[in-house]
């Protein structure tokens, strides 16, 4: 194994060679070349760290509030400076494409945004004379060694959900990425680093289910933060939780596009063409299935086919490419074998991605786009998440024959409807059991100030990512009752000196 690619962790404000013999291989999905190796840190190694992060945590909690969320003016400042070369790197070992890239870091900046505003965030509740001379004060304090898994998908961004908003509060970090993307989010240590968080505030390992569980199983790590698919993320939360963790998971997706008859088509075209195949359709708020209601099928699902087609599809780092390849051969071969369950069970497949080849890159992971028609309820393409740039076309005849097709399905991420109709997005936006909904917008994902809100089996937990829940989260809250004793005199005396 070549030197130059051995990658390194942080740990303490330190970048150590981990001791771990076992290593994951980060490949170029255009080329499948290896670009890098990644340690897999063992139980011992994350142990280690865990330490250092507990032993950083009183001097870290007791630091002024304004003087921690003053590092993070500091890093904001880092992270434009450097977003197009972590776009890059996102590009290199993930595969989308550069403005995608771009795109996911300005969400994580506008994270480290709202954690600057932690003074204000951090402030508690008082009622003076609750009671006959009783003062009742509420105050935020920070849980301790807090952890977050982050998923391939978004090397970048996820983690910036979390870390930010952690720190900020006083607690100390410990961060592990997909080991299948860990170069970018190494890349976001290093700005974190350079901002001068004091040494072992933050800490990133890497590694695969083996550092999952030590974390889950060292009592101090206080809370965990997880984003990743639903079985892991169930197993997380379960497992964390009976070691007596605060957890929140945030898992796979389903989500659903319904087109109304009365909606403007070219937008819901576009609209559908950026939300399923951006990203390649690697995105947990992906739109993965379209609900055609009534006749706009037949002059929705032409155009939808037509633009797909016209896609240019080759290496992210192009920047005149619109959509790249799947982030590793294995993925491509689970979204590849559900296609081939989807033409089984006997959806019609309208546009057909599989034959793509791109010039000059034979072994790169590519599947075009690919749209299956009348899919129903009971195929395994509807009920699972596919994780890939393939749309399941569903017609129902009307609006709450697309809202109980919704409620039925176990998860509940994010949905959307395109419509003219107030009346129809005020219906779906009351009776649809999903947590982030879009009218006429087709990714509703929430800025960093409200929270990222999934429902059923896309999220586990109770307090959500960012915004509000991001800051309860990471904090306990203590509630002080008080009375005061004295003499009138004694009171008198004081206030006159
Ligand atoms: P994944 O579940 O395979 O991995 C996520 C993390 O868990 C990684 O850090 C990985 O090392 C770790 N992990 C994997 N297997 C494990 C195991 N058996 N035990 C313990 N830890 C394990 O997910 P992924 O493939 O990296 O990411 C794609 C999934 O993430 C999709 O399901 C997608 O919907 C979901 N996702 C959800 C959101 C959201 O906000 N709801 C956002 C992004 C991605």
């Amino acid at each position: 194994m070549s030197e130059v690619t051995k990658q390194k962790i942080l740990v303490g404000g330190e970048w150590i060679d981990s001791n771990s013999e076992r290593f994951e291989e980060i490949t170029d999905p255009t080329t499948n070349d290896v670009i890098a190796h990644v340690p897999l840190c063992g139980e011992d190694e994350i142990n280690k760290v865990i330490q250092v992060a507990k032993e950083a945590f009183p001097a870290w909690r007791d630091t002024p509030v304004a003087k921690r969320a003053a590092y993070f003016f500091k890093l904001q400042q880092i992270l434009i400076r450097e977003q197009e070369n972590i776009a890059e790197i996102i590009s290199k070992e993930h595969g989308k494409v550069f403005s995608d890239a771009m795109g996911s870091i300005r969400r994580g900046i506008d994270i480290v945004e709202f954690a600057a505003g932690m003074p204000t965030l951090l402030q508690g509740q008082t009622i003076e004379n609750i009671s006959k001379d009783i003062d009742c004060n509420t105050y935020r304090q920070p849980l301790g060694v807090c952890a977050a898994i982050t998923p391939f998908n978004f090397p970048a961004m996820v983690p910036m959900w979390f870390a930010p908003i952690a720190i900020a509060a006083g607690n100390t970090f410990v961060l592990k990425p997909s080991e299948k993307t860990s170069l970018s989010t190494l890349k976001i240590a290093e700005c974190f680093q350079e901002a001068g968080l004091p040494d072992g505030v933050f800490n990133v390992v890497t590694g695969d289910k083996e550092a999952v569980d030590a974390l889950l199983h060292n009592y101090d790590v206080k809370a965990i933060s997880f984003v990743g698919s639903t079985p892991v993320g169930k197993y997380i939360y379960e497992e964390g939780s009976k070691n007596g963790k605060r957890v929140q998971a945030l898992t796979g997706a389903k989500n659903h596009m319904v087109v109304m008859p009365d909606a403007d088509l070219e937008q819901a075209v576009s609209a559908l063409i950026g939300s399923v195949f951006g990203s390649a359709g690697e995105r947990c708020m992906a739109i993965s299935v379209c609900v055609a209601v009534g006749d706009v099928s037949d002059k929705l699902i032409p155009k939808l086919v037509e633009r797909a087609k016209s896609l240019k599809v080759g290496p992210g780092t192009e920047k005149s490419m619109e959509m790249g390849p799947l982030v590793t051969k294995e993925h491509l071969n689970r979204v590849v074998s559900y296609i081939g369950k989807g033409i089984e069970e006997g959806a019609s497949l309208i546009l057909d991605g599989r034959d793509l080849r791109v010039e000059g890159y034979p072994n790169g992971n590519w599947l075009g786009p690919t749209i299956f028609d009348y899919v129903t309820p009971q195929m395994t393409i509807y009920r699972e998440e596919i994780f890939g740039p393939v749309l399941c076309v569903l017609r129902v005849d009307t609006l709450q024959d697309a809202i109980d097709l919704i409620n039925n399905h176990r998860f509940g991420n994010g949905t959307a409807i395109f419509t003219d109709s107030g009346k129809a997005a005020r219906d779906f936006r009351t009776n649809v059991n999903v947590g982030m909904i879009g009218l006429n917008v087709p990714i509703p994902v929430p800025m960093a100030y409200f929270s990222f809100t999934g429902w059923k089996d896309s999220f586990f937990g109770t307090l959500h990512a960012h915004g509000k829940d991001g800051v309860l989260f990471y904090t306990e809250q203590k509630i002080v009752t008080s009375k005061w004793f004295g003499s009138q005199e004694s009171s008198s005396l004081k206030m006159s000196i």
